[in-house]
């Protein structure tokens, strides 16, 4: 065993001084290897990583519960094997992965939960929320080294190039995702590409692949309208009417009913309800929770109020105002720094609003100008700005279709058909460049009784 950590040494030295070696693996020579004891998690990523290097090496790869002399293995999870060739994933931020890759032998190492089985969950048709590292680390090893990705649901976004070996750069690194929150609404849409639509099981099971795939957070941050839990309505109204939000016609917002839209349940955002939100995180986090949710009621507008008016000085009543925006991330970050001020070890989750949804959008067309330049040489950077796309292929008529230069709305292949072109060589002169795709309708000049268009002010 020391030979064979001095070996470690040996390599990890020659990559400091540029001289990387490598090793070639080939459906010949290679094999995956999850030890015999190893969590229902870590065997489901050793299938994946079989399946996965099967597609792209063209032929079946050995899974093994050890190494076989004379082959590459590449050795999945958490074992004697990998502590021997010092990884430590168990010392990495959760969902972090690492790997090793050595003259004669790969190591992929995450934090698996030992009893939780995704092969299972899948046949159910739902995922949990517990530790898969060693997935995220297949799914990572396949996509750096072997060029396998993973764009959307199904086979149309899954691209596995086939290569007769793949070369694999000796060295050491490990991988922690940029964000602890990572869901996908996909979730909840729906039909998934080569599914049959009408067999809801078969969905659900397809969602669930899909959510192993994107790597979705495992460890559940709450962030869905949190300001409810605090019960403002059911504790204030009568006592503190101020807390809620004044109407154009002088009432306040106030009602104990829940009603999800604008007209109940919005809170004066520059009153003292945030002091509750304050004092009540910073309880309920010494009481153990983790993260506490201060996201506001949907349909969040403007209040009347003399000192909303005075900070905002507006009536638009709607998203769009940069009031919600503002006005939540700064209570937002206030109440964090309360939590840090009082040495407490735990979060507060804000979803992003409307501001920050149009600055993404403009910033997609930024960076894509910026990463085409950056990253010139190694891969283009091409975005796209989807019009009016029905995702369940629905068929319009009437205005709804006639009103579109193309004469119909939009549906995913329109979209699809795109990405595939673009990632295809025949797009190799196209990059940095967004492409709309609208059926025309942003092209379309439109003048005051034009075509029965009329400007009604
Ligand atoms: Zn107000």
């Amino acid at each position: 065993m020391k030979y064979v950590l001095r070996m470690g040494c040996l390599v990890l030295a020659a990559c400091c001084c540029g001289l990387s070696r490598a090793a070639e693996i080939s459906g010949a020579n290679a094999e995956v290897v999850v030890a015999p004891d190893a969590p229902p998690a870590t065997r489901f990523a050793a299938a994946e990583m079989t399946n996965y290097l099967a597609r792209v090496l063209g032929r079946a790869i050995p899974l093994s519960t050890s190494p076989t002399e004379g082959r590459y293995a590449i050795v999945l999870g958490t074992n004697a094997w990998s502590r021997a060739a010092g990884l430590r994933p168990e010392s990495l931020p959760r969902d972090s992965y690492c790997v090793k890759i050595g003259p004669g032998r790969a190591y992929v190492a995450g934090c698996d939960s030992p009893t939780q089985d995704p092969a299972r969950q899948i046949a159910q048709g739902w995922i949990g929320k517990f530790e898969r590292a060693t997935l995220f680390g297949v799914y990572g090893f396949l996509d750096r080294h072997a060029g396998v990705r993973f764009y959307f649901p199904g086979e149309l976004g899954t691209v596995v190039p086939a290569a007769p070996s793949i070369r694999l750069t000796e060295g050491s690194y490990s991988v922690t995702p940029r964000f602890a929150t990572r869901d996908c609404y996909l979730h909840g849409a729906g039909p998934y590409p080569g599914v049959d639509p009408a067999d809801a099981k078969s969905q659900r099971r397809a969602k669930a692949v899909y959510s192993l795939l994107l790597r979705e957070e495992t460890d559940r941050i709450p962030c869905c309208h949190g300001q409810n839990r605090f019960k403002i309505a059911e504790r204030f109204s009568e006592s503190h009417p101020e807390y809620f939000q004044l109407r154009k016609n002088g009432t306040r917002c106030i009602g104990t009913k829940f009603e999800h839209n604008w007209m109940g349940r919005q809170l004066c955002h520059t009153s003292k309800v945030w002091d509750i939100f304050r004092e009540d995180t910073l309880a309920r986090i010494r009481k153990g929770e983790r993260y506490v949710d201060i996201m506001p009621q949907d349909g969040m507008s403007a209040c009347m109020c003399e000192n909303c008016q005075r900070v905002f000085n507006t009536d638009d009543f709607s998203l769009a105002s940069g009031y919600a925006t503002e006005l939540i991330w700064s209570n937002t970050v206030a109440v964090a720094k309360a939590i840090t001020d009082a040495g407490l070890d735990g979060g507060v989750s804000q979803s992003a609003t409307v501001m920050s949804w149009r600055g993404a959008k403009g910033g997609i067309a930024a960076l894509t100008h910026a990463l085409a330049v950056s990253l010139a040489g190694k891969v283009r950077v091409n975005s796209i700005s989807p019009g009016w796309i029905d995702t369940e292929y629905r068929t319009y008529t009437g205005p709804d279709a006639a009103q579109q230069p193309a004469g119909r709305v939009g549906n995913p292949m329109d979209i699809a058909n795109m990405v595939l072109y673009l990632c295809s060589d025949k797009a190799g002169f196209i990059t940095g460049e967004n492409i709309c795709i609208d059926g025309g309708m942003t092209r379309q000049m439109i003048y005051h009784n034009d075509f029965g268009w009329k400007l009604e002010k």
